[in-house]
């Protein structure tokens, strides 16, 4: 599709949420040290929007005149943008508003997009000040483009839209149960998953999938047929003014998958990771095809009854990843376009973007295009 890439204007007027509590808590700091100085010189006025609480991200842009500017920069962790992408499509016009290209400046302790973003502009690989420093001349450059995003829904009844992944089991637990080490910076991780290694266990539930690839006759890359269950969905765009764009490869929760998807016949997993993005932290790169719009979900999952030894290769192998290099027969890898994940006991806890959400049963699928992001 065209209209691809677009280029900031000059002067650029930008508005700058950032998180004061994020990662070691110097986001402002850093903001004034290495940011400021390089957007004034490139001609972009920044001001800035200091959160004071959680949600507060989320609800200022979901109630801002937008026309007011040019972009919307994000200076904290993935959390803070979490929050500003699902803001935005709470607003009754959320087809216009996904239109205002979004900018992640690393002030947090995990920074995916920002490593992702990094990667994908064919920088070196580098983590603290420098990921900042190559960031913001990302931001100074202003070039921006179209991003994926992943509609999830819950049994409960939550709608969500996520830029970077869904969670569940061994790495959802590192990410949450390391929070506490947020002054650790990106370290947190390390330290969390040699503590969740200690006390590895299984989760139960069942994991289908609809594969990027059809496995039946068809084309490689046409869009699939929709799925017609009863109800005929609507493209996006065309429904209700203010309507969110639907989920036209689900089907309900409550009935069974459509037969041309995969259902994984393990049922016991140590963790499922669905990533759109390259990076999951600053020093992971879980899946190094990965790009802001290829239409595509990358799902990797352990099954059970892998030893701590080979579940630590990985994730040390993740630094470079050269972790599927390592033919490990309990790590799966699959690119897809909508998943569904049935935890057996609601014990234990998801993530979304790497903020926690309970246990239930959730199913997804990739929207392509839906945003805009700054990129090099
Ligand atoms: P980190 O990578 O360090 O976790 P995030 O951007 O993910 O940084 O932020 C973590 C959480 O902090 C987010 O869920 C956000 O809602 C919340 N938050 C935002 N502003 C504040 C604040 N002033 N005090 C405490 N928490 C905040
Ligand atoms: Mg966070």
């Amino acid at each position: 599709p065209c209209d691809s890439y677009g280029v900031l204007p000059r002067p650029c007027r930008a508005l700058v949420l950032l998180n004061p509590q994020s990662g070691a808590g110097r986001a402002l700091e850093d903001f004034q040290a290495v940011v400021q100085p390089m957007l004034a010189e490139a001609e972009v006025a920044a001001s800035i929007f200091i959160t004071e609480r959680p949600h507060h991200a989320h609800e200022k842009v979901r109630d801002e005149d937008l026309s007011q500017w040019d972009t919307l920069v994000v200076m904290s962790g993935d959390g803070l943008m979490y929050e500003v992408v699902n803001g935005l499509m709470e607003r009754p016009d959320w087809d216009e508003a996904m239109k205002k290209p979004l900018c992640i400046l690393p002030g947090g302790s995990g920074n995916a997009l920002a490593a992702s973003i990094n990667y994908y502009a064919g920088n070196d690989h580098v983590a603290k000040k420098k990921l900042l420093t190559n960031c913001t001349f990302i931001l100074c450059k202003g070039l921006h483009t179209q991003m994926d995003l992943v509609s999830l829904s819950t049994a409960s009844g939550k709608r969500l839209f996520s830029f970077l992944g869904f969670g569940w089991g061994f790495i959802s637990d590192v990410d949450i149960d390391s929070e506490k080490y947020r002054w650790l910076g990106n370290a947190r991780f390390t330290l969390g998953t040699l503590q969740c290694l200690a006390k590895l266990r299984v989760y139960q539930g069942r994991l289908s999938y609809l594969p990027l690839v059809p496995t039946a006759p068809g084309t490689p890359g046409d869009p699939p047929e929709p799925v017609t269950n009863g109800h005929v969905p609507l493209p996006v765009g065309t429904g209700a003014p203010g309507s969110l764009p639907p989920d036209s490869l689900l089907v309900p929760l409550g009935q069974p998958v459509p037969a041309h998807w995969t259902v994984v016949p393990e049922e016991e997993f140590v963790t499922v990771y669905a990533i759109y993005q390259s990076h999951l932290g600053t020093n992971l790169l879980m899946a190094p095809a990965a790009r802001l719009h290829d239409g595509c979900i990358h799902l990797f999952y352990l099954k059970a009854g892998i030893s701590r030894a080979a579940l630590l290769r990985i994730f040390l192998a993740m630094a470079r990843g050269t972790h599927l290099d390592l033919n490990c027969p309990h790590l799966c890898y699959v690119p897809v376009r909508a998943f569904r994940l049935e935890p057996r006991t609601a014990a234990g806890i998801m993530t979304v973007d790497g903020e926690a959400l309970p246990s239930e049963p959730v199913q997804g699928q990739v929207h392509g295009r839906l945003c805009r992001v700054v990129c090099g």
